[in-house]
């Protein structure tokens, strides 16, 4: 029998030098409220932001974080304007650097965390890494998508457009024989 694991919420700032000297694997949530820009791109978050990020030293003493982070936000469709449930999930593979200059001489295979003091706002590099990993557009899947049966209803507006000045040609019409 296996006990559920606790909800860990994790803090907004760490010092991920320290992290990575100690070896410290975090596992746990971001806090939501600190992902305001993921929260005003998307309806609702509705899942919970989990991460699960390895602070370790690579080769040549070089820090790294490499994990992953998922959740799950609603937003519009972009073809009916009903809310759709959108997953989000990325592996995060970043080297912690100090400045500009380190960040271009990583390895390919690292993006950059540039970290100045021992401040790293590990909510705010989970939100950047979820915002990039939204496409950008979203539909339904077409079977779950209600645009397909109002698009009848598009042409009929387009013949009401195209009807209406004969209507209006038609009710002059019949003002003029009335007099
Ligand atoms: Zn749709």
């Amino acid at each position: 029998m296996s006990i559920p694991p606790k909800r860990i919420i994790l803090p907004q700032v760490v010092d991920p030098r320290r992290l990575v000297n100690q070896g410290v694997t975090l596992t746990g949530e971001i806090n939501p409220d600190f992902c305001i820009r993921l929260a005003e791109a998307v309806d609702e978050i509705s899942q919970p932001i989990v991460v699960n990020l390895v602070f370790d030293t690579a080769e040549q003493g070089r820090k790294v974080v490499r994990g992953t982070a998922s959740t799950t936000v609603i937003l519009a469709c972009q073809r009916c304007l009903e809310p759709m449930e959108l997953p989000l999930a990325v592996d995060m593979a970043l080297g912690i650097v100090w400045s500009e200059d380190q960040a271009k001489a990583l390895p390919r295979e690292l993006d950059p965390w540039i970290v100045e003091d021992e401040a790293g706002d590990i909510a705010a590099l989970v939100e950047e890494e979820l915002l990039l990993a939204m496409p950008f557009v979203t539909y339904h899947s077409e079977d779950q998508c209600s645009a397909t049966a109002s698009h009848a209803t598009g042409e009929d507006l387009g013949e009401i457009k195209e009807e209406n000045p004969f209507g209006i040609l038609e009710q002059l019409k019949n003002s003029g024989s009335d007099n």
